[in-house]
């Protein structure tokens, strides 16, 4: 098979790497495409884009191959995979970056931090830029900076008619709008472009881990802690067990236990300061907070979601941490039955909540914190164990009910949520503009291999113009 002016690699059944190839890091999807188109360059995107259009094919875009719901590969159809294309160019005077549509988040901290710059980004080095862009971005910095849509500068994007255009506040501001937070609904990103900040590189961060049996108390005083907490403090809760990491005593390895994993994004002593009252509530089990390289940080909880493992994820935004919705979660969170499960509980609110509605596309400004209930168990383990994992995450969110608020974060829903959730992310408001731009940019719904939005009935098709300064396909 040949695709016309494609220079990257074309893989498929009858080639060796063809399983590690259409592998996701959810492996518990297992999808076959006809032809995955990996490529190397911008042209190669367009060449890939234009080739599945001519011949009606189902395209998938794969940025990190993270999403829990395996949309970046598909059956039958072609991937457009931009995994090879990681590239990240700093420029340090202007304190922007520009990231290739297949970077991960490693790539991107560690280009940024040789600098002494950051954005904000997802908690896991090997999540993808781009999945995690168009979906909003949650990170420990965006208490601080906002999230990582709010960071966006400009994005060049292939579209369904395999035109390349650069969206930005002043191109194609439709364009640019529903990227923030409409997902990959618009066509391939090949490069974003990022405002930094100066970080560090040495920030007070870390996690502190009590016993489960606290967990009530800690999630109260939590609660509390960070309501009064500066923006500079990120923080993620993490129910579960305690995970198996070099840096954790062997003997606590798979305790159950709740932690508070920490990120200071201000000056180390006065994260220290800020944090003390954190430290000294009732008994850790381990406390790991200290001077530490955001970059190494960063990458601290890499090992512990590895590629391949089964996932099965629910999730909401909470409108609080109510004693109520406290006592749901500890009740909740350790009936997991897998040690590997989890739940993370994510602090929103300070430059996030800051940006006005309508803004951008993402529309979970209003939640409070945002919980994700991970299940998880090994490839090898029975259908029993999968079955219960899942059972759990469902019992999880439904025992939630009235603590739910600001939506769902379109990131978090796996392959069962249906279009209500997708509704449910961005409200009528949000998904009815995101239907107006998809219908003008992909209205015969090419990119819906994802948390889709539909086009809107052509009537109400409103497209600015093109850009005289969208840049031609080599451009990198
Ligand atoms: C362990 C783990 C930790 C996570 N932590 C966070 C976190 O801290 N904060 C957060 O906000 N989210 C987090 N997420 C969720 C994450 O944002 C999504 O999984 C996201 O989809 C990952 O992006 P990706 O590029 O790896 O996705 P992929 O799986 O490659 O793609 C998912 C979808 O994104 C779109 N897409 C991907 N690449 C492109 C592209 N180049 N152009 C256009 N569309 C594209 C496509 O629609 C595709 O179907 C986490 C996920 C995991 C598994």
């Amino acid at each position: 098979m040949d695709i016309d002016g494609f220079r990257g690699r074309l893989i498929t059944a009858g080639h060796d790497d063809y399983d590690a190839a259409r592998a996701v890091w959810n492996g518990a999807v297992d999808r076959r495409p006809r032809l995955i188109a990996r490529c190397g360059t911008t042209a190669d995107v367009v060449a890939a884009v234009r080739f599945a259009r001519d011949r009606d094919l189902e395209i998938a875009v794969r940025g990190g191959g993270h999403n829990v719901a395996g949309t970046a590969v598909c059956d039958d159809g072609i991937v457009v995979d931009l995994s090879h294309m990681r590239a990240v160019r700093v420029d340090p005077v202007a304190r922007t970056a520009r990231v290739q549509g297949g970077a991960l988040w490693g790539d991107v901290d560690a280009g940024t931090q040789a600098h002494g710059l950051a954005t904000t980004g997802g908690i896991v080095g090997h999540t993808g830029v781009a999945g995690l862009t168009l979906g909003g971005g949650l990170g420990f910095l965006m208490r601080r900076h906002g999230l990582t849509v709010d960071n966006l500068l400009a994005a060049e994007v292939v579209t369904a008619d395999g035109d390349l255009v650069r969206a930005s506040a002043d191109e194609h501001p439709d364009l640019f709008w529903a990227l923030r937070g409409g997902g990959g609904n618009f066509g391939a990103v090949t490069t974003f472009e990022f405002a930094l900040h100066p970080l560090g590189p040495t920030v007070t961060a870390g996690p502190v881990f009590w016993a489960a049996d606290d967990t009530a108390e800690v999630l109260r005083f939590y609660r509390d802690f960070v309501s009064e907490a500066p923006d500079e403090l990120g923080t993620v809760v993490r129910l579960g067990t305690v995970p198996p990491l070099p840096v954790v005593p062997e003997e606590l390895h798979w305790r159950p236990a709740v932690a508070v994993a920490c990120c200071y994004a201000g000056p180390v002593d006065e994260g220290e300061r800020v944090l003390r009252p954190l430290r000294r509530f009732g008994t850790p089990l381990v406390d790991l907070l200290a001077p530490t390289p955001y970059a190494a940080f960063q990458g601290g909880l890499d090992d512990t979601v590895p590629h391949g493992w089964h996932y099965y994820w629910k999730s909401t935004g909470l409108s609080g941490l109510s004693d109520a919705a406290v006592s749901v979660i500890a009740d909740q969170a350790h009936r997991a039955g897998s040690p590997r499960s989890y739940t993370a509980v994510f602090h929103m609110g300070g430059a996030v909540a800051r940006v006005p509605r309508g803004a951008t596309a993402y529309a979970g400004r209003d939640a409070a914190f945002n919980i994700v209930i991970d299940g998880v168990w090994l490839p090898g383990e029975t259908g029993e164990r999968s079955a219960a994992e899942t059972a759990w995450t469902r019992r999880f969110l439904q025992a939630l009910g009235p603590h739910r608020g600001g939506g769902v974060y379109v990131n978090f829903l796996d392959r069962d949520d249906d279009p209500a959730r997708v509704r449910e992310a961005y409200g009528d408001d949000t998904y009815r503009r995101l239907a107006g731009v998809k219908a003008a940019y992909d209205p015969g719904n090419a990119f819906h291999h994802n948390k889709n939005v539909r086009p809107a009935e052509p009537a109400y098709l409103v497209r600015s113009t093109q850009s005289p300064q969208s840049p031609p396909p080599g451009t990198w």
